[in-house]
């Protein structure tokens, strides 16, 4: 990384999520939520619930076990030897307002499906007994959020030593939440990276293969929610190691700092919220009919299409201007920051209708579970308000980027997520 900007004396003002106070709520807000639902999974089969006693309140923060720091140690230690030492190409990721320019491993493929093997191996031999791991979720859950308070905390002091403020407040409690640091690194490697990509997204593809793994264990047969549910989520993480470069052009990484927000959200919220469909499978059984099913892989594979199909357009795009787009040469704008934006194929029927894909298919691995409770379909309803004002966010700052071109964009393009709808 190298650094052409010593200091930098803009520091905005902490607006985001309501200011101090919405950080200092989100702060709570992250974890009760997570301890709740895998309460109302783990101990109140699968149904919202009102604590009657203080027992039962303190009852849905389990303590942390041996067994599970264990679990979670090996976890942390394979994924960073298979970060470091696996086969893989070292990219440049975009350069930073400092001018910095920095460097990713990209192997998460190859470390996915080492990690995969290993896992599916060892319960075959009976090394790794999944109910055995599921029955650590609780204190798993808890490791993992007492970890991503240390880590926040850590690198909010990491920012504050920065020749630079990385677009921090000044604010302790909202510079914890939103973060301090853009972009920190252990020598060469960097940790966002590595926390969402090879924490978030492959714990939840171990989980997704655990579950069902657990229900083969205990019934001796496979549901057909767990199986299209875990199908689906399987399918869409190894297609995110497939592209996983193009986490380094998403707002995450290029915009965001490492604070409390995206610690949590890599270390618990991926890996255990996005999996209460199928600990809520687990514990009360929905059946799912076959015609439902292929409705819902049906969907899932729309919902794919116009995901996938739109990240690839920009990506394509950003590397390739004159590239066609279904099959016609594309129409663009240019702008005063000297970047051209997209007006043809999904860029041109929506500014994100790669959101509307990714929405449809939390939709389908919600609908998989049945009508008999509203926790599995906690992933729909924050990932559709997260989204919301996620464009609301990426809006005000390529507003910011590009001033009146985005304007301009924006009357060329109407409609936010939903083309012709909203
Ligand atoms: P996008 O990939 O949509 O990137 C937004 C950026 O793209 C803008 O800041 C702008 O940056 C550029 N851009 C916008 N419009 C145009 C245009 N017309 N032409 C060219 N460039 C344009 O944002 P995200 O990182 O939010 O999303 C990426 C994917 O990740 C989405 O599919 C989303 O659904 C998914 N996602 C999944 C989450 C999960 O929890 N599962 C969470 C968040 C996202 P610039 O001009 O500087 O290049």
């Amino acid at each position: 990384m190298t650094a052409t900007a010593a200091h930098s004396d803009h520091q905005p003002r902490p607006d985001q999520f309501g200011g101090p106070w919405g950080a200092l709520l989100l702060t709570i807000v992250m974890p009760t939520v997570s301890f709740y639902l895998w309460s109302a999974v783990a101990q109140h089969g699968g149904s919202l619930w009102l604590p009657r006693s203080t027992a039962e309140l303190l009852a849905m923060f389990p303590a942390p076990t041996w067994d599970a720091a264990a679990m979670f140690a090996a976890w942390l230690g394979l994924q960073a030897l298979l970060y470091v030492y696996g086969p893989g190409r070292v990219v440049e990721g975009r350069p930073t307002e400092h001018g910095e320019r920095a460097e990713y491993r990209i192997n998460g493929l190859f470390a996915f499906a080492i990690s995969a093997a290993l896992l599916v191996a060892g319960i075959a031999v009976d090394l790794v007994s999944p109910s055995a791991v599921l029955a650590q979720l609780g204190p798993l859950l808890t490791i993992a959020t007492l970890f991503a308070v240390v880590a926040s905390a850590l690198s909010y002091v990491a920012g504050r030593r920065r020749a630079h403020l990385e677009r921090s407040t000044g604010n302790a409690i909202y510079d914890f939440y939103m973060g301090a640091i853009l972009n920190p690194r252990i020598g060469r490697h960097d940790l966002k990276f590595f926390f969402e990509s090879r924490i978030g997204m492959a714990t939840w593809g171990a989980f997704a293969i655990l579950m069902p793994a657990a229900e083969l264990q205990a019934t001796g047969s496979l549901s057909t929610a767990m199986l299209v549910v875990s199908l689906c989520q399987l399918f869409y993480i190894v297609d995110f190691f497939v592209f996983e470069s193009n986490l380094l052009t998403m707002i995450d990484i290029i915009e965001e700092n490492l604070g409390f927000m995206l610690w949590f959200a890599f270390l618990v919220w991926m890996p255990f919220n996005f999996t209460l469909q199928q600990q809520y499978v687990l514990a009360a059984h929905p059946s799912l009919a076959t015609v439902a099913a292929i409705a819902l892989v049906a969907m899932h594979v729309a919902g794919y299409y116009v995901f996938r199909d739109s990240n690839l357009q920009k990506q394509q795009f950003r590397r390739d201007p004159s590239q066609p787009i279904w099959g016609e040469r594309p129409v663009t704008m240019d702008t005063a920051r000297g970047t051209k934006l997209l007006l043809s194929g999904w860029w041109g029927l929506a500014r994100h209708s790669n959101y509307l894909g990714d929405l449809t298919m939390a939709l389908a691995w919600c609908l998989a579970c049945g009508f008999g409770s509203i926790v599995p379909y906690f992933y729909f309803l924050y990932f559709a308000p997260l989204l919301l004002n996620r464009e609301r966010r990426d809006n005000a700052m390529c507003k910011r980027k590009y001033g009146a071109d985005w304007d301009r964009y924006c009357e060329k393009v109407p409609y936010r997520i939903v083309p012709f709808v909203y």
